[in-house]
């Protein structure tokens, strides 16, 4: 328990001191649907925001308050945890009772199931996954490489300020209650998962966009409400063509995608070829979604040079409906949604 929230506190902390570091993290959050590769690799780096200067004892202990706050509400991961890994056997895995392949199978794990390792042996895994715990042959599985201790599944899903990253994810069933078709101009115009979104997004993105068309700015939805089965299946897909780096570079993790939360939408325009690129953050249409987005609700959630902060390179067309009121304070204090959450509420 007690190295568990030693565990927690080290990425807060890493949050809190970035700062202090320059890494060469360049990560693109979403190249997993229709989207040509960001070109720009080095996007320039912000100025730190005045308001994190200088800190007053004061503020460093609502700081402190806010992460107790943001620990409160997170699960616990298996205490025995060793690391995670993904099932890639298109025909299943079978999990066996005891580490042997005449013992009862108890299970099966289906293409991309996401478990934990608790105890390992020569061939073996012992995994802990939905209630269910034994054992698998672990040439079937893929040992997910990073520091899975920085992962927190968070329990406020449905808040419309829920902080999705790479340290916070979504539980693997989490599916938002009200998805609608929100009124607006897509890329593809079809009923499909991607084209949903929360309501109270969905009459957001219709004002903002029917506002932006007002003004000649003609904007096109692309990507919206991800659910976990598709990027379960995305993501593994990945894994197996490219490798786990690779995929972990270019596409989320599943319940690490804020796309899932149905808060979130990808615009984009004819001027770049309904691509999601960069160069959007230079049309017309990007710089009035930069500068308006928040009247109706949104961020820019991926802002340009703060990927230390975010975990995703600049992405000028991921919108994430917070809120008029929190958008329009993130808007004024210039900052990311991490900071908001973290040093601004309260
Ligand atoms: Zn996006």
């Amino acid at each position: 328990m007690v190295k568990w929230i030693v565990a927690v506190m080290i990425p807060i902390l890493l949050i809190l001191g970035y700062l202090y570091t320059e890494t060469s993290v360049n990560t693109i959050g979403e190249a997993n649907m229709v989207e040509e590769k960001a070109k720009d690799s080095e996007p320039e780096k912000k100025e730190k925001p005045d308001q994190l200067q200088d800190k007053t004892n004061e503020e460093m202990e609502e700081v402190e308050k806010r992460e107790e706050e943001l620990l409160a509400s997170a699960v616990e991961l298996p205490e025995s945890m060793l690391f995670e890994a993904l099932a890639l056997s298109n025909s299943g895995v079978s999990v066996y009772e005891k580490k042997d392949k005449t013992s009862d199978v108890i299970g099966t794990l289906d293409f991309g199931d996401h478990v934990f390792v608790i105890e390992q042996t020569e061939g073996w895994f012992k995994i802990s996954a939905n209630d269910l715990e034994g054992w698998v042959s672990n040439t079937e599985m893929q040992e997910i490489p990073y520091d899975s201790s920085k992962k927190l599944e968070v329990k406020n899903p449905d808040d419309i300020l829920v902080l999705i990253n790479k340290q916070y994810r979504l539980p693997r069933d989490y599916t938002p209650s009200n998805l609608v078709i929100p009124d607006v101009a897509f890329v593809y115009e079809d009923k499909a998962e991607r084209n949903h979104l929360r309501e109270e997004a969905a009459e957001a993105l219709e004002e903002l966009f029917k506002d932006s068309y007002n003004n000649g700015i003609k904007l096109k939805a692309l990507s919206g409400y991800r659910s976990f089965a598709t990027q379960k299946h995305i993501f593994p897909n990945y894994v197996l063509r490219e490798g786990f780096q690779w995929a972990n570079q270019f596409s989320a993790f599943p319940g690490e995608s804020e796309h899932q939360t149905g808060l979130a939408m990808d615009v984009t325009s004819e001027s770049v070829g309904y691509q999601l690129t960069q160069d959007f953050g230079k049309t017309e249409e990007g710089k009035w979604v930069a500068e308006n987005a928040h009247k109706y609700g949104f961020i820019i959630r991926y802002p340009e040079g703060l990927e230390d902060i975010t975990g995703y390179t600049y992405e000028p067309w991921h919108l994430r409906f917070v809120g008029k009121e929190h958008a329009a304070n993130i808007f004024e204090l210039d900052i990311t949604l991490e900071e908001y959450i973290e040093e601004h509420l309260n």
